[in-house]
């Protein structure tokens, strides 16, 4: 069996597990600086430990189960790390530093089960949940590759966060309680898991909500993403209205612009009457070209314009997603897929 991982325990976890040692509270303090404030991912570089006890962690458990299957360095220095844990089953998680802060995207599951027609995690099937220790590990992965403090992190990686719950929420408790973070820095985007929404609104942890919208028409969302059958744009967008109630928090609505399918002016206009009366912006992202087979294209920079202007002239508040990572396919999904695919066409046997 292997080892139990450290990453994803908080301290008092650490200290029940070193319930043969006297001093286990101190080693626990000390130990959780080490993982969470310092991103150390091996007991022999704890160096304010003894030596014996580091042999002993060594022995006894494993700081993260992470390993690095692939890393990718884009011309505008974003990262890319393609991680596994022995299982086959990669995921993906990306550092995108700014001016004036550095910001990274993780993923909350291997593939995805939603099928969303545009999505390259989408497209490649669903394989399984994350658990805490994955989710933490990644953004640790990434704080030990820079310098900078990472201060953001968003769940726009592989996955729908809130199919897996249990393992976000006790995430975003870890990466605020242990690591520090602010929990106005953590984002979770969802395509719209209505009763997930409530849960988490309950929880009212003030933590930055947002929801892939992409069309406010139900038949052109639907065609999009089929979790529109279930929970239509009236209740979700309603579920966003009554989250951002209970937290008293602004919340984002993602909006995917395709050209001809969600780039209408029209489309803009049903946008500016659905947000009304409630604190929320949107955030406009231009397609990133998958080979999805249905022929979707990324609108030119005109449409655009003219989108995000009848938005903003009917009073929306409106940002655009800053595109980062074009060579290293930094999209959703795209790098894991790029992964499958050549291990696919490896491993198929040739059909007659
Ligand atoms: N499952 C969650 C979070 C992961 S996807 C969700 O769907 O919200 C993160 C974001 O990337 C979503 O807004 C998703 O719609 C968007 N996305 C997926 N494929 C894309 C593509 N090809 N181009 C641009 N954005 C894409
Ligand atoms: Fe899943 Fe989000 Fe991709 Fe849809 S967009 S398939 S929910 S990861």
């Amino acid at each position: 069996m292997k080892n139990q991982s450290l990453v994803g325990c908080t301290k008092k976890e650490i200290e029940a597990l070193l319930d043969w040692r006297d001093d286990a509270s101190l080693r626990s303090k000390q130990m959780a600086s080490q993982i969470y404030k310092r991103a150390q991912s091996e007991f022999s570089q704890m160096a304010d430990l003894p030596a014996q006890l580091r042999q002993e962690l060594e022995q006894r458990f494993l700081v993260s189960p992470l390993e690095v299957s692939r890393h990718v360095r884009s011309s505008d220095s974003v990262q890319k790390l393609l991680v596994h844990n022995g299982d086959g089953n990669a995921y993906e998680c990306v550092l995108i530093p700014y001016p004036d802060r550095v910001s990274c995207c993780i993923s909350s599951q291997v593939g995805c089960p939603m099928g969303c027609r545009f999505c390259a995690t989408g497209l490649g099937g669903f394989d399984r949940n994350l658990e805490v220790s994955e989710i933490v590990g990644q953004y640790l992965k990434l704080q030990s590759l820079t310098p900078r403090r990472i201060s953001h992190v968003v769940f726009m990686g592989m996955g729908e966060p809130l199919l897996n719950v249990k393992s976000v929420v006790a995430s975003l408790k870890i990466l605020h309680d242990e690591v520090g973070l602010s929990y106005r820095h953590l984002t979770v985007s969802t395509v719209g898991i209505v009763p997930a929404i409530y849960q988490l609104a309950d929880l009212k942890l003030p933590i930055h909500l947002a929801l892939s919208l992409h069309s406010p028409y139900d038949d052109v969302r639907q065609r999009l993403m089929p979790v529109n059958a279930k929970w239509n744009v009236a209740e979700t967008v309603g579920a966003m209205k009554d989250y951002s109630k209970a937290t008293g928090r602004k919340v984002t609505f993602e909006y995917l612009l395709i050209k001809g399918v969600t780039d209408t002016l029209d489309q803009a206009e049903r946008i500016a009457t659905l947000t009304r009366g409630f604190p929320c912006f949107v955030n406009l992202i231009p397609f990133n070209w998958v080979d999805t087979e249905q022929g979707f294209a990324r609108p030119d920079r005109k449409s655009v314009n003219q989108f995000r202007a009848k938005l903003e002239q009917a009073g929306v508040n409106v940002t655009e997603r800053m595109e980062r990572g074009h060579d290293i396919a930094a999209a959703c999904g795209q790098l894991a897929g790029q992964f499958k695919q050549t291990s696919r066409q490896k491993t198929l046997p040739q059909l007659a």
